[in-house]
C-alpha cells in the first residue's frame, strides 16, 4: 500500500514536470519574458487586440508586438528589461492622442507599455501639490481636482493623456494666468533604460528634469507619476463664446493682433476659422462683469460679433463647454477616433492681411475638412524658464491646421499632401521657423530646430547621458550622440 502510494507521488512529480515543459516549449521569449507582469499583457492573437490598437488618428497604423497595460512601477521596469534583453522597441502609451501614434512607438513590431492602470490622483491640499499616475486623462484629472478645489492648467480634450501632454508642453485656457501643464510639473518618477526608478526634480537629476519639461514624449524613458504644483480654482469662472461674419476676417485679426498679448491673463481666447464660419471660445478665470471689462479692450476693436455668449460657471463646468463631448463623458473619457492631419505654425508677430488672404484662400479650396485655431499665447506661458526645454516663449499665438474626416484613402492622401505643400509654403513666408511639439508632424522638415530650437543639442547630450543605446525612440525621438 505505501509503496503504490509512493509511486503515486512519483507519477505526480513526473506529469508535473513534463507539464511545466510543454508550458515552456509552447511561451515565446516575449510571453515567459513577461511571465510576472502583475498586469495584464495582450498579444496580436487575442481578438480585442485591434480595438485596442485604435487610438485616436485612424489614418496612421501600427501593430505592437504586445501591449502590457502595467499597475506598478516593477511592471514598468519589467517590460524595460525585457524589451532590452529581446533586443526590442519599447514605447509608453498615455492617453493615445499622440497625432502620428507614437504611443504605438511609430513602427510595427514594438513592446507597448500602456499605463491606463496607473491612474492615482493624491492630493495634498496643503502642500497644493498632487501626484498623478501617467495613465490619467485630462477630464479625469480636471473633474478630482477640481472636487478638491484645484485645478492645472492643461489642454481642453478630456481623453488627452497626461503623460505625453504635459512632457511636450500642454497649453489651454488657463494657460496665460499659469503656464503650461510641463512648468507646473514639480517633480517625476521615471524608469530609466537600464530599468531603474529614477526620482527627477529640479536638485535630483535636473538635467533630466529639464528635458521631460518640453521635450519628453517618448525619448528618455517611461514615466510613471507626476508631482504637479497645484492652483486653486476661481470660485466663478466665464466662458465666452463669440460668432463674427466669416468676411469680418482682416477686422477680426487686426484687433487680436494688436490687443491680444495685452490682454490680462485671466483670458485665454482661441479663433476658429474654416471656409464658412469665424468664431472665438474663450474663458476669464473670474465672474461674469470682470470677465466682460477685461475683454472690453479686445472686443471695442473687433468687429461686431453675430453673436455673443457669456457664461458664468464653475471651473469644471467650462471643462464640459470647451471640450465638444458630451458633458457625462469628460469624467470618463474615451477615444473619438478619426481621419487627420494636422501642421503647427507659431507666430511672434501677428499674421499679415496677405497671410491671412492666402490661409482664407487655402481653407476655401482645399478637398478636405480644413479649419484652422489660433490659440493666444503670452503671460505665465511666456515666461523663459531655464528649467524647461519648452522654447515657444515668445509666441503669439499658436496656430493648428488640422484637415479631418475624408472617406477614402485617395482622398485623405490629395489632402494631406495639400496640407504639407501648403504648410512648407506659409510657414516658410509668414510665420516664425518653429512649431509646436505636441502637434507632432512626421512629415516637418528640420522638426530638430522648430520643436526644440537651441535646446536640441543639449537634449542630444542629455539622452546620451540616460539613454546611450537609443532604447527609447521612434521617427522623431531626440537622438544619441555618434
Ligand atoms: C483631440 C486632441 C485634442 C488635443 N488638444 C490639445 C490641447 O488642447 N492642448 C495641447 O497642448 N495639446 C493638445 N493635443 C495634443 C496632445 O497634447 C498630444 O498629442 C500629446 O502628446 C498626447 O499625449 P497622450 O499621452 O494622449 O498620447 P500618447 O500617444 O500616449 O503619447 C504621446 C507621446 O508621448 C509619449 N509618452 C506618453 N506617455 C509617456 C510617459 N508616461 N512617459 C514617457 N513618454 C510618454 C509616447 O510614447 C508618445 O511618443 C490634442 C490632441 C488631440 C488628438
Amino acid at each position: 500500500m505505501k509503496l503504490i502510494k509512493q509511486l503515486d507521488i512519483i507519477l505526480l512529480l513526473i506529469w508535473c514536470i513534463l507539464l511545466i515543459n510543454l508550458v515552456n516549449v509552447n511561451a515565446s521569449p516575449l510571453t515567459s519574458c513577461l511571465a510576472s507582469i502583475k498586469g495584464q499583457t495582450v498579444y496580436p492573437n487575442n481578438k480585442t487586440f485591434p480595438s485596442l490598437i485604435i487610438d485616436e488618428n485612424l489614418y496612421v497604423n501600427y501593430t505592437p508586438s504586445v501591449l502590457v497595460y502595467a499597475v506598478n512601477n516593477q511592471d514598468v521596469q519589467t517590460s524595460v528589461n525585457c524589451a532590452v534583453k529581446l533586443k526590442m522597441g519599447i514605447t509608453a502609451r498615455s492617453g493615445g492622442h499622440s497625432y502620428e501614434k507614437y504611443g504605438l512607438g511609430g513602427r510595427n513590431n514594438v513592446m507597448v507599455v500602456d499605463l491606463t492602470n496607473m491612474n492615482e490622483i493624491t492630493i495634498d491640499s496643503t502642500a497644493k501639490t498632487a501626484k498623478i499616475g501617467a495613465g490619467n486623462r485630462l477630464g479625469v484629472i480636471y473633474d478630482k481636482l477640481s472636487q478638491a478645489g484645484f485645478l492645472i492648467p492643461a489642454g481642453t480634450c478630456p481623453s488627452v493623456g497626461i503623460g505625453g501632454h504635459s512632457l511636450g508642453g500642454g497649453y489651454g485656457f488657463a494657460g496665460r494666468k499659469y503656464g503650461l501643464a510641463s512648468d507646473n510639473v514639480i517633480s517625476m518618477e521615471m524608469v530609466d533604460a537600464n530599468g531603474n526608478i529614477l526620482q527627477i526634480n529640479n536638485q535630483t537629476n535636473s538635467d533630466l528634469f529639464f528635458a521631460l519639461r518640453g521635450a519628453g514624449g517618448g525619448s528618455f524613458g517611461i514615466v510613471t507619476s507626476f508631482v504637479f504644483r497645484l492652483h486653486e480654482t476661481p470660485p466663478q469662472v466665464t466662458a465666452m463664446q463669440f460668432q463674427f461674419k466669416r468676411s469680418q476676417v482682416q477686422q477680426l485679426f487686426s484687433a487680436f493682433n494688436q490687443v491680444g498679448p495685452t490682454l490680462d491673463n485671466n483670458i485665454d481666447l482661441s479663433i476658429a476659422l474654416d471656409k464658412g464660419s469665424l468664431s472665438i471660445d474663450g474663458l476669464y478665470l473670474g465672474p461674469l462683469n470682470d470677465a466682460r471689462n477685461a475683454v472690453e479692450p479686445f472686443l471695442s476693436k473687433a468687429p461686431k460679433p453675430t453673436s455673443s455668449k457669456f457664461t458664468p460657471e464653475s471651473f469644471f463646468d467650462s471643462v464640459k463647454t470647451f471640450s465638444y463631448v458630451a458633458p457625462s463623458e469628460v469624467a470618463k473619457p474615451k477615444h473619438h477616433p478619426y481621419f487627420f492631419k494636422a501642421k503647427s505654425f507659431l507666430v511672434t508677430k501677428g499674421l499679415t492681411s496677405e497671410a491671412i488672404n492666402v490661409l482664407s484662400d487655402f481653407l476655401s479650396t482645399v478637398s478636405c475638412d480644413t479649419y484652422a485655431l489660433f490659440d493666444l499665447f503670452g503671460g505665465a506661458a511666456n515666461i523663459v524658464d531655464n528649467t524647461s526645454s519648452f522654447v515657444h516663449r515668445d509666441t503669439l499665438y499658436g496656430i493648428q491646421l488640422l484637415g479631418q474626416d475624408w472617406k477614402t484613402k485617395a482622398q485623405g492622401d490629395k489632402c494631406v499632401k495639400q496640407l504639407n505643400d501648403f504648410g512648407k509654403e506659409f510657414q516658410s513666408k509668414y510665420t516664425s521657423y518653429f512649431s509646436y511639439q505636441n502637434y507632432i508632424d512626421r512629415d516637418l522638415d528640420d522638426w530638430q530646430t522648430r520643436y526644440y530650437g537651441n535646446n536640441f543639442n543639449k537634449l542630444v547630450d542629455i539622452k546620451t547621458k540616460y539613454d546611450p543605446n537609443n532604447l527609447f525612440n521612434f521617427p522623431q525621438s531626440i537622438p544619441v550622440k555618434h
